[in-house]
C-alpha cells in the first residue's frame, strides 16, 4: 500500500477539557476516511490538526512518512471545505476559484483556464460568470469543492460539507461528491454526525465519542459487527437488553435466549439486535417470544411494529416486498430472535 497521511499519539486539550484523547490513525492514501460522532466528541478539531489549523497538544502528524506536525497550513496542500463554504460572496464563480491559483502566483489567464477546467469537473461549466449570490446550496457547495481542488491538493478535508443542504440535495451530492473523490483517487477526510452520509460515502468510518474513537472500520463492518454498545446504538437502529450469561446464552429476565456469545456464566451482558433481524413468522428453533403489537409505524419502503415483548419494548422492522405478518395494534404475535443476530457486550454490573 502507498503512504497515507497517519496521526501517532495526537491528542488536544484545551485548558482542562481534553477535546482529543491520544489518537492513532491512518488514513489510507486515495480513500474515503469519515470522522463520524455526535456534536462535541472532537471530530472538527481532528480534522482542524490535520489541516494545521490547531496544533496538537501532544503526538505527530505524517504525511507519506514525512512529519508534518509543525507545518503551517497553507504549506500542507491540503484542500479543505467548510461547513460555511466560505467563498467570496462578490467575486464570481470563476474568481472564487482562480483566487488562491493567482495568490499562488500563477497568471490570471493560466488561472481562469484551470478555474473553468475544474467548474467542469464539478459540473458547473457554464457557471463561471455568476455571482456566489445568484447559486443554489448545492452551486455554492461545488464552487467550494471546485476551489479547494484547485491547489491540486494532497489530501482533501471536508467539514460538515452537507450541512447547508436540504435532505434531498445532500443525498444527491453523497453520491456526487464520492464519485468525484473516487474519479480523483484523492486521500479524503469527511467530518459528519450523520450516518447515512459516512455509510454512503467512505471506505473506512472512524466513530468517535468524547475524543476517543471507538471503532475504525469499513460502513459494513460498522453495521454488522459493532465493537460495543455505542457503535451499535449510533449506527442504525438496535433493541437492547440487560442480560445474564448463562451456559449456551443469556438470560434476559426468566427468558432464556440462546446465543453465539462466548463469555464467562453469571457475567452481566447487554445484547443487541436489529430491528431487521427479529421476525414474526412461524419457523421453528430457538429464542421465540411473546409479544403484543403497540403501535405500527408505516414507512413507506418499512413497516415497523413497535411492541411489548416478554422481555421488553421492541422494535422489528419489515422491507416492503419481504414477506412479512399483517398485524395490528393490539393483535398478538411471537418475536423469534435467530442466535446469530444477537450480539452480545459487556455490561458493568449494577452497583
Ligand atoms: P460538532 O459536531 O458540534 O462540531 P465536534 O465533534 O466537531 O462537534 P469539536 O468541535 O472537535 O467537536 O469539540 C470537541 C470538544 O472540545 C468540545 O467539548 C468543545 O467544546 C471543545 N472545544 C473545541 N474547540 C475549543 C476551543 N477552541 N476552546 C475550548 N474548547 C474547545
Amino acid at each position: 500500500m502507498m503512504l497515507g497521511l497517519s496521526l501517532k499519539g495526537v491528542s488536544k486539550s484545551f485548558g482542562h477539557i481534553t477535546a482529543v484523547e491520544p489518537t492513532d490513525l491512518s488514513f489510507p492514501k486515495g480513500e474515503l476516511t469519515a470522522l463520524l460522532g455526535p456534536s462535541g466528541c472532537g471530530k472538527t478539531t481532528l480534522l482542524r490538526m490535520i489541516a494545521g489549523l490547531e496544533a496538537p497538544t501532544r503526538g505527530t502528524i505524517l504525511l507519506g512518512g514525512e512529519d508534518i506536525t509543525t507545518h503551517p497550513a497553507h504549506k500542507r496542500k491540503f484542500g479543505m471545505v467548510f461547513q460555511s463554504f466560505a467563498l467570496f460572496p462578490h467575486y464570481s464563480v470563476r474568481e472564487n476559484v482562480a483566487y488562491s491559483l493567482v495568490i499562488g502566483g500563477m497568471g490570471k489567464a493560466a488561472a481562469c483556464k484551470k478555474a473553468n477546467a475544474l467548474l467542469e469537473t464539478v459540473q458547473l461549466g457554464g457557471f463561471g460568470d455568476r455571482r456566489i449570490g445568484e447559486l443554489s446550496g448545492g452551486q455554492r457547495q461545488r464552487v467550494a469543492i471546485a476551489r479547494a481542488l484547485a491547489q491540486e491538493p494532497e489530501v482533501f478535508l471536508l467539514d460538515e460539507p452537507m450541512s447547508a443542504l436540504d435532505a434531498k440535495l445532500r443525498e444527491e451530492m453523497q453520491v456526487e461528491l464520492r464519485l468525484l473523490q473516487q474519479r480523483l483517487g484523492i486521500t479524503t477526510i469527511v467530518v459528519t454526525h450523520d450516518q447515512r452520509e459516512a455509510m454512503t460515502m467512505a471506505d473506512q468510518i472512524v466513530v468517535m465519542s468524547n475524543g476517543r474513537i471507538e471503532q475504525i472500520a469499513p460502513p459494513q463492518e460498522i453495521y454488522h459487527q459493532p465493537a460495543n454498545t455505542f457503535v451499535a446504538d449510533f449506527i442504525g437502529k438496535a433493541n437492547f437488553f440487560d442480560g445474564i450469561v448463562v451456559e449456551g446464552g443469556v438470560t434476559v429476565g426468566d427468558t432464556h435466549l440462546t446465543t453465539q456469545a462466548n463469555f464467562q456464566s453469571g457475567s452481566p451482558v447487554q445484547i443487541a439486535i436489529r430491528p431487521e433481524r427479529a421476525a414474526m413468522d412461524d419457523e421453528g428453533g430457538a429464542n421465540r417470544v411473546a409479544a403484543k403489537v403497540m403501535f405500527v409505524r408505516d414507512l413507506g419502503p418499512l413497516r415497523e411494529y413497535h411492541l411489548q415483548s416478554d422481555i421488553g419494548p421492541m422494535i422489528v422492522e419489515y422491507a416492503v416486498g419481504e414477506t412479512g405478518p399483517t398485524l395490528s395494534t393490539g393483535d398478538a404475535t411471537t418475536v423469534r430472535l435467530p442466535p446469530e443476530a444477537i450480539q452480545v457486550f459487556p455490561r458493568a454490573a449494577p452497583k
